[in-house]
């Protein structure tokens, strides 16, 4: 019964308002105990291409595809969800920057080499991703968010394909 409430119907992955109040009890409780957070955001490349190209219910199996690789790959303690879209974000507990930078380049491979048939034709995706961690305790899941947003503008400008970091003005 709890389910539509809290999951994207589509994905299986927690819709945006479970994503953030998920994260916002993860984050209070990296800050009761003193460890990093991670937070990686995706935005699929070209995603309008695919939907013109095989349907909107083609794009639908490969977003389908997406949420279903990454969420295989992620530890049962990351909070996986979808944005909205053709975007989705993971916050990575217990990861620091290194470390999930590692994780998202090893995402960003395993989508890069995932096939996805669709009206029996193989189709093939590519995803940017832009990674921050948490600096502060002071910083709400909506501040990390803004930060990963950045990054990913960065992955997007600088080629998509990519993970990027973010990296703070001070
Ligand atoms: P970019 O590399 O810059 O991200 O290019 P893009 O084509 O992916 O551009 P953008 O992110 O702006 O476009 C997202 C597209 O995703 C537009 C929209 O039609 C499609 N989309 C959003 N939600 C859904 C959905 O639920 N199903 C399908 N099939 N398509 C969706
Ligand atoms: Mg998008
Ligand atoms: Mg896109």
């Amino acid at each position: 019964l709890e389910r539509p409430a809290t999951t994207d119907s589509l994905t299986g992955a927690l819709n945006r308002g479970h994503f953030l109040e998920r994260s916002h009890q993860e984050l209070e409780r990296s800050n009761r105990y003193d460890y990093p957070v991670t937070l990686l955001v995706f935005d699929l490349d070209y995603f309008k291409k695919i939907n013109d190209t095989y349907g909107h219910h083609g794009g639908d199996e490969v977003l389908n595809a997406f949420a279903e690789t990454i969420t295989a790959q992620l530890r049962d303690s990351d909070v996986f969800g979808r944005l909205g879209g053709e975007e989705f974000a993971a916050l990575l507990v217990q990861t620091d920057l290194d470390v999930g930078l590692q994780i998202g380049e090893r995402l960003r491979r395993t989508i890069e080499s995932m096939t996805t048939i669709v009206d029996n034709e193989e189709v093939w995706i590519t995803v940017s991703i832009g990674c921050t961690t948490k600096s502060a305790p002071t910083q709400s899941i909506e501040d990390i968010l803004k930060q990963g947003d950045q990054a990913l503008y960065a992955a997007k400008r600088n080629g998509r394909n990519r993970v990027e970091h973010y990296y703070s003005d001070e």
